[in-house]
């Protein structure tokens, strides 16, 4: 079986999917392991520091064409989906609710594709997998660092000769994984932090960081698999006008707030913004192309309002924390293929928690209910149509592709 890892092209994705010390464990269980030349640079990793950790250093072309598995950050760019061939495995970020049409081009060539953003994060076999939590931690600690680099005060108190500084107080927006971590370096950097989220469990962890809890009259917003629900309109103008009056007195406001497959909730409007102190700092970790969660963020880009208020648009801050969410992600992606392949080959029972979950494609088919319901087809998980559930006598081709081996040939690495 043969595991391999691409460079990333996305602008600004420094991340690589393997690091060496990951390579050595995939040799050490018997793999082969090829990284396309370059591949880790970014994140400090050398093509010799892989062919140390025993890969073997190809071009990318060599890469996607000989491995098994094929790991990546984030979703490829068009030109690697068309090289891929059938029964290859593609394990990635790939941000399947907003790349429907590729999802659609690989099930098409009967690729397998795995996303980790479907992970049941709540099963405990699956946390070892949790890239959203990995990546998420090592953005919220980043979002407390670049707050601190783009303000202009201390954070904490000083007391010198020359005077006294207040600490500078911060603000949480969204207190999952990201933001909890931002807390807890905001409060390290000796910022007096608060924190502020719809879910009622979060007042609690935000506390037990010694953080305050910022209390609004919109507590009800935990929707499916501890995830926020969307707000109604109503709600929506009611956070707003409460937020605006509170959000006043922060020095820094960094934001996180998502809600799975949907535009980021609008929490620091025109308005809020106007109304601050100049040299204020917000960082908006949810900004995306669709919007964030600051009026007037973009991604990746710093700006400065007229009222002299930076705005940094941060959607991917672990890219910019590249060895360290590298190391992470390349854990979890070996958390991943343990979990799928076994015996050298990739064993689908697609029945399982887990992998019914997380994976997108399987055997020329889109099995996710996500993605499926996303795509407007049949829910999968009813059968006799599912795919998902083996020996369904109805549907005697779905039932085959539903707990399917692909074996491997060990001396090309190719499917037997
Ligand atoms: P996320 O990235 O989806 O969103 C970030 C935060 O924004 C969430 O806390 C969410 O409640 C909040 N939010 C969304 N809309 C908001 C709004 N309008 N106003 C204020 N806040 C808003 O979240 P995440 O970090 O992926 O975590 C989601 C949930 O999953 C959390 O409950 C977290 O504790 C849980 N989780 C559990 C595990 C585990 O059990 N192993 C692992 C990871 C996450």
């Amino acid at each position: 079986m043969r595991v391999g890892a691409l460079r990333e092209t996305a602008i600004g994705e420094h991340r690589v999917a393997l690091d060496p010390e990951v390579v050595v464990r995939l040799v050490k269980d018997g793999r082969e392991v090829v990284v396309e030349s370059g591949a880790g640079t970014a994140a400090s990793f050398p093509d010799a520091s892989y062919e140390r950790a025993g890969a073997q250093i190809l071009s990318r072309a060599e890469v996607i064409a000989t491995s098994d598995v094929l790991a990546v950050v984030r979703c490829p760019e068009a030109s690697v989906v068309s090289a891929l061939r059938s029964d290859q495995l593609l394990i990635g970020l790939l941000d399947p609710l907003n790349n429907l049409p590729v999802i659609e081009t690989l099930a098409a060539k009967r690729v397998t594709a795995v996303a980790f953003e479907l992970l049941p994060r709540t099963v405990s076999r699956a946390q070892s997998m949790d890239a959203l939590s990995s990546q998420a931690s090592a953005a919220g600690y980043r979002a407390a660092i670049v707050a601190a680099e783009a303000f202009g005060r201390y954070l904490p108190m000083m007391i010198t000769a020359s005077g006294t500084a207040r600490p500078a107080s911060v603000i949480v927006i969204g207190t999952g994984v990201a933001g909890l971590q931002a807390i807890a370096t905001a409060r390290r950097l000796g910022a007096v932090v608060t924190g502020y989220d719809v879910r009622a469990d979060s007042r609690e962890q935000v506390e037990s960081l010694g953080a305050q809890f910022l209390t609004s009259s919109i507590t009800a917003g935990a929707g499916e698999g501890g995830y926020a629900r969307a707000m109604t309109a109503e709600e929506q103008a009611g956070q707003q006008a409460e937020l605006a009056a509170a959000l006043k007195s922060f020095d820094v406001i960094i934001t996180t707030a998502k809600v799975p497959g949907r535009t980021p909730p609008l929490l620091v409007s025109a308005e809020t913004l106007a109304a601050l102190k100049p040299g204020s700092v917000c960082i908006d970790l949810a900004a995306s192309d669709r919007g964030g969660n600051v009026a007037g963020s973009i991604d990746r880009e710093r700006v400065v309002t007229p009222g002299g208020v930076i705005v940094v648009g941060a959607g991917e801050l672990a890219a910019d924390m590249p060895t360290s969410s590298s190391q992470m992600y390349a854990r979890n992606v070996l958390a991943m293929i343990n979990d799928l392949v076994t015996d050298d080959a990739i064993a689908f029972d697609l029945a399982d928690e887990v992998r019914s979950a997380v994976v997108l494609c399987h055997a020329g088919q889109v099995t996710s209910r996500a993605v499926r319901t996303a795509l407007k087809l049949d829910p999968v998980l009813d059968p006799p149509q599912d795919p998902l559930h083996a020996g369904q006598p109805e549907v005697p081709e779905a039932a085959a592709a539903a707990s399917i081996t692909i074996e491997f040939d060990p001396k090309n690495g190719q499917a037997a």
